[in-house]
């Protein structure tokens, strides 16, 4: 059972997986179409040996679900990566009630506090123009599944131009619009440089995956200003640590306040925090009366999607 099509959630070697019907379209594109991969709508239930399973939206990427899993010794719930800021390309996050909840912890300290959005994709535009009438192309690096789109959306609230993106990107973005998500026309950097060498890319905006940065790809962009569009942001030293110009504190997670409230909607008495600051979340609620706890898993690095 799969939450969402990240690639610390998806993993590779499983002979058949199961995950909502929004994420199928994505799974495959992953896992290639040879891959045994079901679905099932949101809320649908499905009996599987003595549990009951379903899936609800987790409102972190499109097709991402939290898994209730319910039987005779109660009702666990498996949030996998989680947020409850709105976002035009996914169903919103669903408090489930149940007695034990298994929530993401990604950026379970009190200093991950995130602005509204409409306020970052305001910078955002911003700065893009300051790039613009300094003759620089602006180039944001963010996930492929989930941050891309979520940009392509919002920033339809201030401009119609095009963006152009890395062809790395397009296969999901493709697979959003599929799904009937609506987002601003994207075109691939490479079609620009077949013309004229008078075309630049100078006051465009560009996003990029971070695996492009500091590639050869780059230079066709002429003279650039970067920035990172993360919940890692937040911390000035990691921003200034990975040399970015700008910092956009844009997550697909759910900030400090997020995760508590959360915890409390689903009136789970014991909680277990994975992925991130998994120690701290829990010792906090801990404090708080919970029976709260840490499951460790396969995955240790920085998570994706952030
Ligand atoms: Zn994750
Ligand atoms: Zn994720």
């Amino acid at each position: 059972m799969i939450t969402h099509a990240h690639g610390d959630h998806a993993r590779p070697g499983s002979a058949s997986y199961l995950c909502a019907a929004p994420c199928e379209p994505l799974l495959r594109r992953r896992f290639g179409a040879e891959c045994t991969i079901e679905s099932i709508s949101y809320g649908h239930e499905l009996t599987v040996g003595d549990v009951r399973i379903s899936f609800h939206p987790a409102g972190h990427v499109l097709g991402s679900a939290q898994i209730r899993i319910a039987s005779n010794d109660g009702v666990w719930v498996v949030a996998g990566d989680y947020k409850r800021a709105a976002d035009p390309t996914c169903a919103p996050f669903e408090p489930v009630r149940c007695d034990v909840f298994v929530t993401e912890s990604t950026f379970g300290l009190p200093i991950y506090r995130w602005d509204p959005t409409v306020t970052v994709i305001a910078d955002l535009a911003e700065w893009w123009q300051a790039n613009r009438d300094a003759g620089r192309t602006s180039v944001v690096f963010c996930y492929t599944i989930g941050k891309a789109q979520r940009l392509l959306a919002e920033l339809m609230h201030v401009t119609d131009r095009p963006i152009y993106v890395h062809g790395m990107m397009l296969g999901m973005i493709d697979a959003y619009r599929q799904s009937g998500v609506t987002m601003l026309p994207v075109a691939p950097v490479i079609e620009r440089t077949g013309r004229k060498q008078s075309h630049t890319f100078a006051g465009e905006l560009v996003l990029a995956p971070l695996s492009a940065r500091g590639t050869p790809w780059m230079r066709r962009l002429g003279e650039i200003s970067d920035a990172f569009a993360s919940g890692l942001m937040r911390v000035r030293g990691v921003r200034r640590q990975r040399g970015y110009d700008r910092g956009f504190v844009l997550s697909d997670h759910a900030d400090w306040p997020a995760l508590l409230h959360t915890v409390e909607e689903t009136g789970a008495t014991r909680v277990l925090a994975t992925h991130g600051y998994a120690e701290p979340l829990a010792r906090y609620l801990r404090e708080r009366g919970f029976d709260s706890g840490v499951i460790r898993t396969a995955w240790e690095g920085e998570p994706t999607g952030d």
